[in-house]
């Protein structure tokens, strides 16, 4: 299946709320649901009572798209969620936050989960000192993820990063931006994971 390549404030405007996928944008009043939070299309401002199946939905919708994953890769996840100890939404969670591209996101070493990813895809990140260049990586506790020293030192939106400093990042994470290296320090919390999806609508979903 195609990665979708059309607008994505329309993406947001489709689930009612912000998913944070333009970076600096959607914090700007340029925000497209700030302005219009209707949802696109003819019918966009009549919404229908939905169905608890609607809302299952939608909620696996907008958790795939906050996270950039494709339908086939998310089922995966929830999968091997599905076999981890525990919660299965938190640790279907929890595997989404641990990927490369989402980690490098969090550090503010990108300003959105996309541009991350292409920061990853392009080579300019590392892990314990080897440059990964697969988003889906999943970091460990232990793990150092790093902007390679010959991007950080060349690219002006890392030189600028070191400059503004220190930023607030999630607790698991333990970051020095003189260095533009972060440690991962244990594995994310649920209270750790600031996105607004309710993961038991998921798993209902995928229980029928
Ligand atoms: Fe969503 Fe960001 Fe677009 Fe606002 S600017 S609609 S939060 S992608």
């Amino acid at each position: 299946m195609a990665r979708y390549t059309g607008s994505v404030c329309r993406l947001c405007r489709r689930e009612g709320t912000k998913l944070y996928l333009k970076g600096d944008r959607c914090y700007s009043d340029k925000c497209a649901i700030s302005k219009r939070p209707s949802a696109p299309g003819q019918h966009g401002q009549s919404r229908r009572k939905a169905s608890e199946y609607a809302l299952q939905l939608r909620e696996k919708q907008k958790a795939r798209r906050i996270y950039g994953v494709m339908e086939q890769q998310f089922r995966n996840y929830f999968e091997i969620a599905e076999r981890m100890k525990g919660v299965t939404g938190e640790n279907l969670l929890q595997l989404l936050e641990r990927r490369l591209d989402n980690v490098v996101y969090r550090l503010g070493f990108a300003s959105s989960r996309a541009q991350a990813r292409q920061f990853v895809l392009h080579g300019h990140i590392t892990v314990d000192g080897k440059r990964v260049n697969i988003p889906s990586y999943l970091v460990d506790p232990g793990q150092v993820v790093a902007v390679a020293e010959k991007s950080a030192s060349s690219m002006d939106f890392f030189k600028d990063l070191k400059e503004q400093g220190a930023q607030t990042v999630p607790a698991w994470l333990q970051v020095d931006y003189e260095k533009l290296e972060a440690t991962v320090a244990s594995l994310p919390a649920r209270e750790d994971i600031d996105v607004p999806i309710e993961e038991h609508l998921i798993v209902e979903l995928y229980s029928k």
